[in-house]
Order: structure tokens, then sequence, then C-alpha cells
């Protein structure tokens, strides 16, 4: 093959290199027109990229900003617990009688919705005063703790229609929204306290006691010292929690305090025999029953009452 056939074999070649290279060429022209052209049009694209970061930093500062609202003390407001289940009910036997006891808690709506248990131990002054209002229309008669441990011994009867009504740890509501609806009716009633808690808080103050202990239609009986289950304690702790309650009690309204209501409805027999030796005639727990019996007079039974009771429900409860 001569030179001359090599050039004409090479020259396609040639001319195909050129074309890819003005191909290329042109493309990356259109490429930087076409991106000039877009940054002029919407310069906002990049600034935006940019911009999103203090976005974000101004959300957490928005964050950090958000002070959290102050809490109230764990002591503002008593928190109610659900009665546990006592373990031991006593043996019936001897002498009995038929009173509903009931027991109530908060009188007044629920200041710390969070707690729901307090939900269902609070009743609003309203349908307090409906239930109040029924007993007096009804031929309902109130019946005071010494006069039930008259009748169970024999040493007195209770009246027609009996009901007792108590109310449990002393909150100061008690003295705002119930007492007034008690008086209203002339209705009695019995009121437990722990005496460590009295004066504090959302608790009664000693001068309402005794203010409400002066008008007879409150009988004010022990509550343990520090609302605690006495079944828990040891022997010493629960001889404190029995005597130092009476003493305080006793000291304070001026009479002798016979009575008592255990913390959270818990007792047994060590309990009862705690009770009986610290000078209680009787004490009351939260099992439910409308019949009371001397064999039980250490653990009386009571009906739970509260926010979830209807007026009918009421009604059935008292009979
Ligand atoms: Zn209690």
């Amino acid at each position: 093959m001569d030179k001359i056939s090599r050039r004409r074999i090479k020259k396609p070649a040639h001319r195909l290199r050129l074309t890819l290279y003005g191909f290329f060429s042109a493309l990356i022209t259109l490429t930087v027109v076409l991106l000039t052209l877009i940054l002029l049009a919407k310069p906002s694209l990049f600034s935006n990229i940019s911009a999103s970061t203090p976005t974000i930093k101004s959300n957490l500062t928005n964050i950090t900003l958000e002070t959290p609202s102050p809490k109230p003390t764990p002591t503002a407001i008593p928190t109610a617990k659900p009665t546990p289940k006592p373990l031991l009910i006593p043996q019936s036997y001897g002498r009995s009688v038929h009173l509903p006891i009931l027991y109530y808690h908060y009188i007044g709506n629920n200041p710390n919705p969070a707690d729901k248990a307090r939900d269902s131990l609070s009743i609003t002054p309203d349908r307090f005063t409906e239930e109040m209002k029924y007993l007096s229309e009804n031929g309902y008669h109130t019946v005071t703790y010494p006069e039930l441990y008259a009748a169970l011994k024999g040493q007195g009867g209770l009246p027609s229609k009996p009901v007792m009504l108590s109310f449990d740890d002393g909150y100061i509501d008690f003295y705002i929204n119930a007492f007034p609806i008690l008086r209203q009716y002339n209705l009695k009633s019995v009121a437990f306290i722990p005496t460590g808690k009295a004066g504090s808080g959302f608790y009664l103050h000693w001068d309402q006691i005794k203010e409400m202990d002066s008008t007879g239609l409150v009988d004010f009986e022990a509550h343990s010292v520090d609302h605690v289950n006495l079944q828990s304690l040891s022997q010493d702790k629960l001889v404190f929690q029995l005597v130092e309650s009476k003493k305080r009690l006793e000291l304070e309204l001026g009479h002798p305090v016979k009575f008592m209501a255990y913390p959270y409805g818990s007792s047994d027999e060590r309990v009862w025999e705690a009770v009986k030796k610290a000078g209680y005639l009787s004490a009351v727990g939260t099992w439910s029953s409308n019949i009371h019996s001397e064999g039980q007079i250490y653990d009386l039974p009571r009906i739970r009452m509260g926010g979830a009771v209807s007026l009918e429900q009421f009604k059935q409860k008292v009979q």
C-alpha cells in the first residue's frame, strides 16, 4: 500500500474526531448558558440552600426558649391513692346491726386532673347537696360512731332509717364545701383526721376542726399520724401511729377520742390488737357491707362514695 492510499484510509477517522469535538464543545457551551440563564432568572435557588440552616437553628432556639411552666410542689395537692383490698375480713359474731356507713374523701372538683384515682374519690358540692337533701327529705337519721358502738354493745338502739356519714383524711374542702351543707340539713357526721397532716397544705387547720367540733355536728376521730399503711409498720411504729394520733386529737379537742379509721382500709389481727391496747373501742375499714357485728368491731365495713356514684345508686346504697 502506498502513502496516498494510507492517507485516504485515515481521512474518515480524522473527520469523526473533529465532529465529536465540535459536538461536546457545543454541549458544554449550551450547559453553561443554560445554568447562567437559570441563575439569572431564579437567584433564590441557591440562596435558599444557605438560608435553610438558620431556619433550623431558629427552630431549635424556640424549643430551648420555651421555659417549662413551674410544676406544683408534690406536697401542694394531696394525692389520692387507690384503696388496696384488705387482706383479712374479721369474722362476724355476736350482736349485729344494719347501718350503711358511707365514706367520702373530697367534696369538690379534682384540683389535679392528672391524679385519676382522685376522680373517683371526688364529689362536687352540687351532687353532695343532692345526696344530703335526699337523706333529709326521706326520713333518714344520721348516727354517730358512739351511737353505733352502743348499739353493737347492746347499750342503745339505732333510730329508724339510720345512716352514718364519714369523711376521711381531713381535707380543707370538708370545712369549705361539705360542712355548710351538713349544717344546712342538720346532719351529723364523723371525720377521721391524720393528725400529722392537719394544719398543713390542703388539710384542715386545727381552728377549723375545733370550730366544727364545737357545733356538735361533727365528731373528730383518729386516722393515724402520717396516713400510713399500718399493716406494713414495725410494732414500735404501729404503736406510735395509734397512740400519738389519739393523744394529739384529745389535746386539741379537750375530750376523749375512742374511734379510728384505717388508712387505706388496711389492717390485720396484729393491728386490731394494737388498736385495742391503745385505748380505742372500735375502728372502721373499707371493706363493703351494711351489716356490722360485734366480732368485727375493730374493722367495721363501710360503703365507698364519690363522683362515680349516681343519685339512683346512692338511694340503693343507703337502704
Ligand atoms: Zn385516708
